[in-house]
């Protein structure tokens, strides 16, 4: 490789949904005008392995007008499960019968689902086809930026395997532990959860009719969450070392825990596929932008995946990202001035940490095991059940559908 660093208008750090999908959105709504490098520093073999992510993702129906937009929705929606209702509970481990104290239909007006269950494995192979066959985009797997510098106009990337890359823009969508937040320098603030999330695919005897189940135990959310051929992603939070155990548990066993949880409404149950835990955790960068750098997805924050929606919040950073950088580039703006990068903060952070102190008060809320606790829970879903109105708003903050929607989110072009 020759010592000439290669010249992109933006870099993006970190080649996963958040990452690929905001290349897809500037290559597209760019219309060629803006050249775009992704660099991920996992082998493309092993990033579209199933056995990598056998996890799916609840996308709101804000996140699939994006995919819509960008022509990924049209190649995955055949393998997509509408959530035609979500069912919450609230009841002891040992309880013969989990009853519904609320529930929520899954439609928007027009009859559109609020979300859609699709299988990570699936979304991560659309993206990656697109991405190889979209001008304008560069991406290079395995390759990573392992540090860089800012220059008067420009930021130079070190590449691990040799070589620089000059951009004006370097965005950090390199997940949770992003090591080019720590080179930026911004620091975050967030805790860890005593609770570890295992994620597993179940087979249903009985049909599972497109409905979303929230069972609040007193260990934490035990989510059952609807897929194609009826089968379903367990969303199931345990205390660290007994989800550990768990997960390490025969097939069988494995099996006879999820059932105490699950009841006997769905008949027998298989496994189908492989099964891990997640350490969980809530933070949030101090700042999402610094000079030309920007950070979007788990870099930027990450939350409690109670209500599935850490990756819709980072998709929601992608479509706000791609307004004002192409915006700014019809105004003859640089993707990386400050006046952009500002406009990106001010649009996203006080809605990820409004999102992500959301869903760690309702954690915490619902995880406590104290009588007194449990009843007034008990009659606050039952009054939330008897309001109407109130369900539509939440249905519609679940779609990703409130605030100052950015515009790939409402469906419409840039
Ligand atoms: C149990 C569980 C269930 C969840 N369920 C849902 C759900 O139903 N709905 C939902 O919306 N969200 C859900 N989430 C959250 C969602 O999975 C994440 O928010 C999402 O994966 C974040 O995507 P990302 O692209 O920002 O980061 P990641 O997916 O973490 O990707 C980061 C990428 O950066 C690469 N990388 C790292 N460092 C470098 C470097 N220096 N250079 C180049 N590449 C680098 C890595 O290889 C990786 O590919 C869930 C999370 C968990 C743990």
């Amino acid at each position: 490789m020759s010592n000439e660093p290669q010249k992109y208008d933006v870099l993006i750090a970190g080649g996963s949904f958040v990452g690929l999908t905001l290349a897809l959105a500037l290559a597209s709504a760019g219309r060629g005008a803006l050249k775009i490098a992704v660099v991920d520093r996992t082998p493309l073999a092993r990033a579209r392995d199933r056995a990598n992510d056998g996890r799916a993702s609840a996308l709101s129906a804000a996140s699939t007008h994006l995919y819509q937009s960008l022509g990924i929705w049209q190649s995955v929606a055949k393998r997509a499960q509408p959530i035609t209702g979500i069912d919450i509970t609230e009841s002891q481990m040992n309880a013969l019968v989990r009853p519904t104290l609320l529930h929520f239909d899954g439609d928007l007006a027009g009859g559109e689902p609020a979300a859609n269950m699709l299988e990570n494995h699936v979304l991560r192979d659309a993206l990656i086809s697109k991405a190889s066959e979209t001008e304008g985009l560069t991406f290079l797997a395995p390759e990573s930026v392992i540090d860089f510098d800012n220059h008067a106009h420009v930021v130079t990337a070190r590449l691990e395997h040799g070589g620089n890359i000059e951009a004006a823009l370097l965005v950090a969508a390199d997940g949770r532990k992003s090591a080019l937040r720590k080179r930026a320098g911004i620091k975050t603030i967030g805790w860890s959860y005593p609770q570890a999330g295992i994620v597993a695919t179940l087979g249903l005897e009985k049909p599972h009719g497109g409905r979303a189940i929230q069972h609040f135990l007193p260990q934490g959310p035990f989510a059952i969450l609807p897929l194609p051929e009826n089968r379903v992603s367990l969303v199931w939070t345990e205390e660290r070392a007994r989800a550990s155990e768990i997960v390490a548990m025969e097939d069988a066993e494995f099996l006879a825990e999820a059932k105490k949880r699950i009841g006997a409404r769905f008949g027998a149950l298989t496994l189908q596929g492989p099964r891990a835990d997640f350490p969980l955790n809530m933070h949030l960068a101090r700042a999402f932008v610094a000079d030309r750098f920007a950070l979007v997805g788990d870099a930027a924050h990450g939350v409690h995946p109670l209500a599935g929606q850490g990756l819709n919040i980072g998709l929601r950073d992608v479509a706000a990202l791609a307004e004002v950088v192409i915006e700014a580039a019809r105004l003859g703006l640089e993707p990386g001035s400050a006046t952009v990068l500002q406009r990106y903060e001010r649009w996203r952070r006080f809605d990820s940490a409004f999102s992500g102190l959301s869903m760690d008060a309702l954690n915490r809320l619902f995880t406590n095991d104290n009588a007194p606790m449990r009843a007034i829970r008990s009659l606050g879903l039952g009054l939330v059940d008897r309001a109407p109105a109130l369900k539509r708003f939440f249905v519609r903050e679940a779609a990703g559908l409130t605030g100052t929607v950015p515009r790939l989110l409402k469906g419409e072009t840039i």
